[in-house]
């Protein structure tokens, strides 16, 4: 997998390292997940020409950098970047990304000893914004609890942490903390395009809930004649098969839907996302997740023509993104280093091609054969992308 550094890993390799010795040729091929100890001049040779059709590729890709997002029969998709912290709006930027439709605000808790103050919440929405020159930022309220923890969080440990006191819930349960927040979000709305979203909803209750503590809070600002955007968008991520379902009714209550694919898999499946002996069974193209995408889309469409992205990784995958545009999706939030591959799939595809192969998807009932499909279809519209990884790496 591309990480944020860009060097190439692999996860999930237990003893890998204890296997290594010292000065050992190791090639990490991070696209296919595989580690090759002491390869043959063979080997070696192929990767090096992978590599180099790689790199054609890389330099191929700036030039769609400054051309628009736009399918070949002129549909615009907005390429959006998911961010943990401010300076990665540049990287978002210098990638072709128009604005951030994910900053993971938890991670101010989980890169400082201290409770975060307002003030610490406040200097980093603003320095977003700041960089973002005008493009807009979408801030989620934290998303604690389950694998992300506060270092100084003192709770004990949950026996069910994904089903426990988690993103809204914990904020909800915590209000001063949450009012902290929230105060920080709107000051920073005067500043620039700023838009709220809470993770984790999963009851149109527990979404009034927060919006009745955001209004609260817009009312002490009032008071204190503290300037914030009195229209602020309100969102909600859709990550739990509950929320999905009830698409219809939480649309009526917010201005926008994000779909978080990493939970929605997580829940829906029943499987934990960061539990390696189980991550064969983590599937984003399982007939029942497609299906609750599609059941989204379709609920914010019915509902006034809601705006619906995805801020899942898998948003990231050229393949999984054809799919999504296929369901009708028009707003991807991804790790900054997709945005280019992501342009040139947009630019190389018509979205009927898209909703024909979203169709066919559909009928599918086995992941390998949805995935496999999805393949061999992105395969044929954006060759290049494959190219080097063809003939000789595959098996
Ligand atoms: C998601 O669940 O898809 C998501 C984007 O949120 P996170 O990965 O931060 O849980
Ligand atoms: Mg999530």
């Amino acid at each position: 997998m591309p990480t944020r550094l860009g060097y190439p890993a692999v996860v999930g390799c237990s003893g890998a390292t204890a296997a290594a010795t010292p000065g050992q040729t190791v090639i990490v091929d991070g696209d296919r997940g595989l580690i090759l100890f002491n390869p043959d001049a063979g080997e070696i040779k192929k990767y090096e020409g992978y590599i180099e059709q790689q790199r054609t590729y890389r330099l191929s890709l700036s030039e769609v950098a400054g051309l628009p997002s736009i399918t070949r029969d002129e549909v615009p998709i907005t390429l959006l970047g998911n961010v943990e912290f401010p300076e990665e709006c540049d990287t978002i930027l210098a990638q072709g990304g128009e604005g951030v439709g994910l900053y993971r605000s938890e991670f101010l808790y989980l890169s400082q000893d201290t409770v975060p103050t307002e003030e610490d919440h406040y200097n980093a929405y603003a320095e977003c914004v700041r960089r973002l020159g005008g493009l807009p930022l979408t801030v989620r309220t934290v998303d604690l609890g389950s694998d992300k923890y506060a270092r100084n969080d003192r709770r004990a440990r949950e026996r069910n942490p994904a089903l426990g006191l988690r993103s809204i819930r914990y904020s909800l349960a915590d209000k001063p903390k949450f009012r902290k927040q929230l105060r920080a979000v709107l000051r920073a709305s005067a500043l620039g395009p700023v838009k709220i979203m809470f993770p984790m909803v999963t009851t149109v209750g527990e979404l009034r809930h927060a919006k009745m503590v955001l209004r609260d809070v817009m009312e002490d600002l009032d008071e204190e004649g503290i300037d914030f955007d009195r229209g602020i968008r309100v969102g909600v991520m859709i990550e739990v098969p509950s929320a999905a379902l009830i698409a219809r009714s939480l649309a009526a209550e917010v201005d926008f839907f994000s779909i978080g694919t990493n939970d929605l898999v997580q829940y829906t499946l029943a499987v934990d996302r960061t539990n390696e002996q189980v991550a064969g069974l983590y599937q984003p193209v399982h007939a029942g997740v497609i299906q609750l995408i599609h059941g989204v889309v379709r609920a914010a469409a019915k509902e006034g023509k809601l705006e619906v992205s995805c801020c899942g990784e898998a948003a990231g995958e050229i393949e999984y993104a054809l799919l999504l545009m296929g369901l009708g999706l028009r707003r991807l939030s991804v790790p900054g280093g997709a945005i280019p591959h992501l342009k040139r799939l947009v630019r190389s595809v018509t979205i009927q091609q898209c909703e024909r192969i979203a169709r066919k998807v559909r009928t599918f009932d086995s992941e390998i054969q949805a995935a496999t499909y999805l393949r061999d279809r992105t395969r044929k519209l954006v060759p290049e992308a494959y190219d080097g990884r063809a003939a000789e790496l595959r098996d």
